[in-house]
């Protein structure tokens, strides 16, 4: 749970930035961007890279501001399949655009391409803003009747997608209306800006004078962390300090001031920021003629509606209590025979307790691990299993236009023919975005182009050519890797809007949480995990992993449907004259399996409420889709039956956004998703 997962896609006008990670810890900075673009001049010189990727961003405005006229100016005179195919384009530019500007400004190596990258990011979003409210241009798409005989279904699928987002935007609404919905959405943007940058900008610092204090930590953490020259030594709120101590740190109190120093980031700067942003977007929903920012978000979702979303919740929140309820229980029993009877489970004993009991009890230690998975191992074991399981090859090629030197690239091919291009840039490196992400480089598009995309992370990087991973990181890449091929095999689109991951947010991790299932059967390890001798890795040692792993399941999933409870009911209550740190105890109260602190301000830095506002359910409800999915495949031949594997490829990942959710999973299984495989795996 430490690590930062990140899928980064550009998803119609929208910039979205999905979180793959499921705690608010991992919510620190994405720093004020456009702020500080807007700071710079034409005049500044951003290197022969940065240079020429503005003079192609550039390029490529106008080109989009060229074919918004273009459609506008003579639609008559256009038949409906050239009108549409002209709109294709517009996005295609928009979403390559926003991509690449997110892989160059998260991982180009030279500063001055960096923030070339930033100033292109804002201004296509600043521009995208403006033609999502261009009457003009809606209504020359409008006027494409919905009976239109010259078009197939997947054009009409298409206009009417187009349309309900042009509609969602407010483009239909008068004037003063429309201008309203500006003011209130760069007003929003800004807000969302200051929140993020009060978060980076407020790093908390323990200062402790004992070393004794830090007993139970790795000598290198000691050894990195030496007193000053008056005997202080400064941890930070950062997770490099933060984990190890959360972890490790036998000092219980020294565990408390880090989860309240952490838990108070943001606060009181982002209080009054927080009230006025439920206003405006409240008062833009309403706008827009919905109830609330709830119900306008989840309108486009598989979830459909706050009721519903209230069900799924209340529902996971109830069935995992129970386990929960053992978990805390289990936490106590270690924590009195630690440190005596007269002590209760805090919160901050959430990653303490926890790892002494996985290591004692199942007898599992994620060193003993590592060495099976030397990184080399690893990345032919990912693509031994995907070849197995989806029938392609991957050939190891050059290309010129890599970011990093050090990033590698391979050819996806099927039958023998090259379908997908993809890139990996994997080990640490200065200005480098810190954690895993699978970033889309350029959507695919039918008879166009080929999709590409990355997985950008950061491994240690080999010593003599060789370096071993954890488990975790290989759960990690697993994700990711199902991302990846997401993208690769649905970027067979004629629409660029469906391509890749363009499916419905609250389906988007159901590939990639699928692809995990991978990491925890013995037999598909051990065709590929093994250790220097050779030796595959003991399925007895895989079984206690799984069982370490297990154990606090119930806390885990508990906690996630308290933040979604919370991130839903934010959205639905009355703005004004609202107490936002009462409801936060309330909720704490009512549903977090941990204690709740009067004294903690969980609102002020946790950024899912503002990136996924009232939709934090999204990961739970596709975890909910991948274990119906995976049971179901386990009892039609296997996670590595090439038949159902197919099924799976042709009726989910090849398909993107070009139907919903629902539909994919009705393909697939022949029947609606149910909860009871979760149930199963949550009794494990
Ligand atoms: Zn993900």
């Amino acid at each position: 749970m430490k690590k930062v997962v990140f899928l980064m896609t550009a998803i119609g006008l929208t910039f979205i930035f999905m979180s793959c990670a499921s705690t608010p810890e991992s919510q620190s900075a994405q720093a004020s961007k456009t702020a500080e673009v807007k700071k710079q001049t034409a005049a500044d010189d951003y290197g022969k890279a940065g240079n020429t990727f503005l003079k192609y961003c550039r390029g490529e405005i106008t080109a989009i501001a060229n074919i918004s006229a273009d459609i506008k100016s003579s639609p008559k005179e256009r038949t409906s399949v050239e009108v549409l195919h002209l709109y294709n384009i517009l996005e295609i530019k928009q979403s390559d655009l926003w991509n690449k500007s997110g892989i160059y400004q998260m991982n180009h190596p030279e500063e001055g391409m960096r923030k070339a990258a930033m100033m292109c990011e804002s201004a296509v979003t600043e521009q995208a803003t403006g033609l999502s409210l261009d009457y003009e241009l809606f209504s020359a798409l409008a006027a494409i009747s919905a009976d239109d005989k010259s078009i197939a279904d997947e054009d009409r699928y298409f206009l009417n997608d187009v349309l309900g987002d042009f509609k969602r935007n407010g483009v239909d609404k008068d004037e003063k209306t429309r201008d309203e919905i500006k003011r209130i959405s760069a007003e929003l943007t800004d807000l969302e800006q200051k929140y993020y940058g009060n978060i980076g900008g407020d790093r908390r610092e323990i200062k402790i004078t004992d070393i004794n204090r830090l007993k139970g930590l790795p000598a290198d953490f000691i050894a990195g962390h030496k007193p000053d020259k008056d005997g202080v030594i400064t941890l930070t709120t950062d997770y490099p300090d933060y984990f190890p101590v959360m972890e490790n740190a036998e000092d219980d109190t020294l565990r408390m001031e880090m989860y309240k120093n952490l838990h108070n980031v943001g606060y009181p700067q982002n209080s009054e920021i927080f009230s006025k942003l439920l206003i405006d977007r409240k008062k833009k929903a309403e706008l827009l003629g919905y109830k609330n920012w709830a119900e306008y978000t989840q309108a486009k979702l598989m979830i459909g509606n706050p009721e519903n979303a209230y069900n799924f919740i209340k529902k996971v929140a109830d069935m995992s209590k129970v386990y929960a309820n053992k978990d805390l229980e289990m936490i106590l029993a270690k924590k009195k025979e630690m440190k005596g009877p007269d002590v209760e489970v805090e919160a901050w004993d959430r990653f303490f307790y926890p790892r002494i009991i996985q290591m004692e009890k199942y007898n599992f230690n994620p060193e003993d691990a590592r060495k099976y998975f030397e990184i080399s191992k690893v990345m032919n074991g990912l693509f031994m299993v995907a070849e197995k399981i989806f029938g392609v090859t991957f050939e190891k090629v050059k290309r010129d236009d890599v970011w990093d030197e050090s990033v590698q690239s391979y050819n996806v091919l099927t039958n023998g023919k090259v379908t997908g291009m993809i890139d990996f840039d994997l080990y640490p490196r200065e200005n480098k975005y810190k954690h895993f992400a699978m970033f889309t480089n350029e959507l695919g598009v039918k008879g166009v182009r080929l999709p590409r995309a990355a997985i950008v992370g950061n491994f240690p990087q080999p010593v003599d050519g060789k370096a071993y991973v954890s488990h975790d990181d290989v759960q990690t890449l697993f994700h990711e890797f199902g991302h990846l091929m997401h993208s690769i095999f649905a970027g067979d689109q004629k629409y660029v809007r469906f391509s890749g991951t363009n499916c419905q947010n609250d389906f988007v991790e159901v590939p990639s949480q699928y692809m995990e299932e991978y990491v925890w059967e013995a037999p598909i390890l051990q065709l590929w995990a093994t250790n220097d001798e050779g030796t595959p890795i003991p399925a007895d040692l895989v079984e206690n992993m799984k069982k370490a792993s297990e154990f606090a399941k119930g806390v885990h999933v508990n906690r996630q449907m308290h933040l979604s409870m919370l991130s839903l009911g934010i959205y639905l209550q009355d703005p004004v004259n609202f107490d936002h740190h009462a409801y936060e105890k309330k909720i704490e109260k009512e549903y977090s399996p941990w204690k709740s602190y009067d004294d903690t301000h969980l609102i002020e830095n946790f950024g899912h409420l503002i990136g996924y506002s009232s939709n934090y359910y999204t990961y739970m409800w596709s975890l909910v889709i991948v274990k119906d999915i995976a049971g179901f495949i386990k009892s039609n031949g296997g996670l590595m039956n090439p038949a159902i594997m197919g099924k799976y490829r042709s009726t989910i990942l090849n398909v993107g956004g070009a139907k919903t959710g629902n539909q994919m999973v009705e393909d697939f299984l022949g029947r609606d998703f149910t909860i009871e495989e979760f149930d199963k795996w949550m009794k494990q």
